[in-house]
C-alpha cells in the first residue's frame, strides 16, 4: 500500500491540499487532528479533566472513528463533523494531544488505515513517527501572517467575527504547543520535501506534490 505523508503546522493548507491530492490519486484521506479532536470532544462530554491521563486513553480504546472522503468525521457512529470543530474542542484538544500513552494508542489506530488502503494522512507526526518510512514525506508551511490572512478569510467566510491580529497571536500559541510538546512533536526533517506555500495558490502546491508522486 502507498502511503503519502504531509506534516505542517495549524493553517498550513494541509488539509485542503492532502484531501484533493488524495481524490486525484483516489487514494483514502486520512486527517489525524480529527482524531485527537474526537477525543478532545469526548473529554468535554464526559467532564474528564486532561489531567485524568488513564481515563482518556480508554476513552481512545474503545472509541471508533470513521472518516469518509468528505471529510465527515464519525465518533462511535455520531457525526461530529461541526462538532470536533468549535471553539472549545480547539482549546480543549491542545491539552490532551501531548498524553504519550493516548499517542501510542491513535499511532496504532492511524496505521491500521495503511494496512489495506492507499493513504493521504496529514498531521503533525505523520513523517516522523506514525509513518517515517511513508513513501513520500512533505512537510507544508506558510508564514504565520499568511496563514492568520487565510484564517481570518475563512471566518469571514463562515460570518464568523475575528481579529486579525488575534487569530496570529491563537497560530503563534497552537504552533509553540506543536513544536515544544516532548511526544510527537512537529518536526522539520531532512527526509521531508518541504514545502512553503506562503507565495502560492492551493492549486499550485498541489500541482506540485501531484509532479512528484507522479501518477
Ligand atoms: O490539524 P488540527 O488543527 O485539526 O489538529 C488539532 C489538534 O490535534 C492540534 O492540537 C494538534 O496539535 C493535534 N494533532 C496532533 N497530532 C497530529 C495531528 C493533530 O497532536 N498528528
Amino acid at each position: 500500500m502507498k502511503i503519502i505523508a504531509i506534516d505542517g503546522p495549524s493553517g498550513s493548507g494541509k488539509g485542503t491540499i492532502a484531501k484533493a491530492v488524495a481524490k486525484k490519486l483516489n487514494y483514502t484521506y486520512i486527517d489525524t487532528g480529527a482524531m485527537y479532536r474526537c477525543v478532545a470532544l469526548k473529554t468535554i462530554r464526559e467532564n474528564i479533566d486532561p489531567s485524568e491521563e488513564d481515563k482518556i486513553v480508554d476513552l481512545l480504546k474503545n472509541m471508533d472513528i470513521k472518516l469518509d472522503s468528505d471529510w465527515h468525521v464519525f465518533m462511535d457512529g455520531e457525526d461530529v463533523s461541526e462538532a470536533i470543530r468549535s471553539t472549545e474542542v480547539t482549546n480543549k484538544v491542545y491539552k490532551v494531544s501531548p498524553i504519550a500513552d493516548l499517542r501510542e494508542v491513535m499511532r496504532q489506530k492511524q496505521r491500521e488505515f495503511a494496512k489495506n488502503n492507499n493513504i493521504v494522512m496529514e498531521g503533525r507526526d505523520i513523517t516522523t513517527e506514525v509513518f517515517p518510512d511513508a513513501d513520500y514525506k512533505f512537510y507544508l508551511d506558510a508564514s504565520v501572517e499568511e496563514r492568520a490572512r487565510r484564517r481570518q478569510a475563512q471566518n469571514e467566510e463562515k460570518g464568523i467575527e475575528s481579529n486579525l491580529e488575534d487569530v496570529k497571536k491563537s497560530i503563534e500559541q497552537r504552533d509553540y504547543d506543536d513544536i515544544h510538546r516532548p511526544v510527537g512533536a512537529l518536526t522539520r526533517t531532512d527526509e521531508q520535501i518541504y514545502i512553503d506555500s506562503s507565495n502560492m495558490t492551493i492549486d499550485e502546491v498541489i500541482d506540485k506534490i501531484m509532479s512528484i508522486v507522479g501518477e
